[in-house]
């Protein structure tokens, strides 16, 4: 038969007392016969009635009313809302995105490897590495031509400085803003990216912001040229 020890339990089993604060054990906090007590005391914070006289049930049948013209006008207006990507917001005329890199109508470069728009970007992101051109290989009208032509279009904070400080228009802006891509790589746009077709709409603004320029001669029948015209500025490549 077990025997009890003086605490009422078994010999052998653990005793149903706790074990004395003395022994690591931290006293049960005291719990309040009160409650707890309340954030605010009892009318505290609670706004003032509004003065004057109350408003009718019609007043508030007008408001209500009113509301209610105000939603349902705007319920039967055309939407406007723009469903993009499938639709597009149409773009200042003048609107700076993806580059592209010119040829002219006999399917010669533009770029003359002068390197004037990489001098102009303010941020450094434009490569040209020129390279002599030669009557056997003739890439564009000039002496040189960019062997190596390349934008980092991460770097490149869309001035439009390159296409100001290019005397033959070779480096033009188009509309394009869409230039997510899945790697830095990626973004570092070379030429044959940039002599990519322009879209149609950009070479009619190009044409008409500047007079066309004249598709160049060979070298041979440029010698028998009368004098050229006066200075245009920016336009004279000859
Ligand atoms: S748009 Fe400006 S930042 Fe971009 S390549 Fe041209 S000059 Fe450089
Ligand atoms: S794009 Fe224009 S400015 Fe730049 S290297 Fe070619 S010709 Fe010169």
């Amino acid at each position: 038969m077990t025997e009890k020890n003086e605490d009422g339990a078994r010999s052998g089993e653990q005793p149903d007392r706790e074990p004395p604060l003395s022994e690591g054990r931290t006293a049960a906090p005291q719990r309040s016969q009160e409650g707890p007590t309340p954030l605010r005391r009892p009318g505290e914070g609670v706004p003032a009635k509004p003065e004057g006289p109350r408003s009718s049930v019609l007043d508030d049948v007008g408001a209500l009313a009113g509301g209610l013209k105000t939603t349902l006008s705007e319920f039967f207006k055309p939407v406007i809302t723009t469903e993009y990507p499938e639709e597009k917001t149409p773009r200042s005329e003048r609107y700076r995105g993806r580059h592209y890199l010119r040829r002219y109508d006999n399917g010669l470069e533009r770029c003359i490897g002068c390197e004037l728009c990489a001098a102009a970007c303010p941020v450094g992101c434009i490569l040209v590495i020129a390279a002599e051109n030669s009557e056997e290989k003739r890439v564009s009208p000039g002496e040189r031509y960019a062997k190596t032509y390349e934008i980092n279009m991460l770097r490149c904070i869309f001035c439009g400085y390159c296409e100001e400080a290019c005397p033959v228009q070779a480096i033009v802006l188009g509309p394009e803003y869409e230039l997510s891509d899945t790697s830095r790589e990626k973004f570092i746009y070379t030429k044959e990216k940039l002599l990519e077709p322009l879209p149609p709409d950009v070479e009619a603004r190009l044409n008409q912001a500047h007079a066309p320029l004249p598709t160049p001669l060979p070298r041979g029948e440029r010698e028998t040229l009368p004098d050229p015209p006066p200075s245009r500025g920016r336009e004279n490549i000859s």
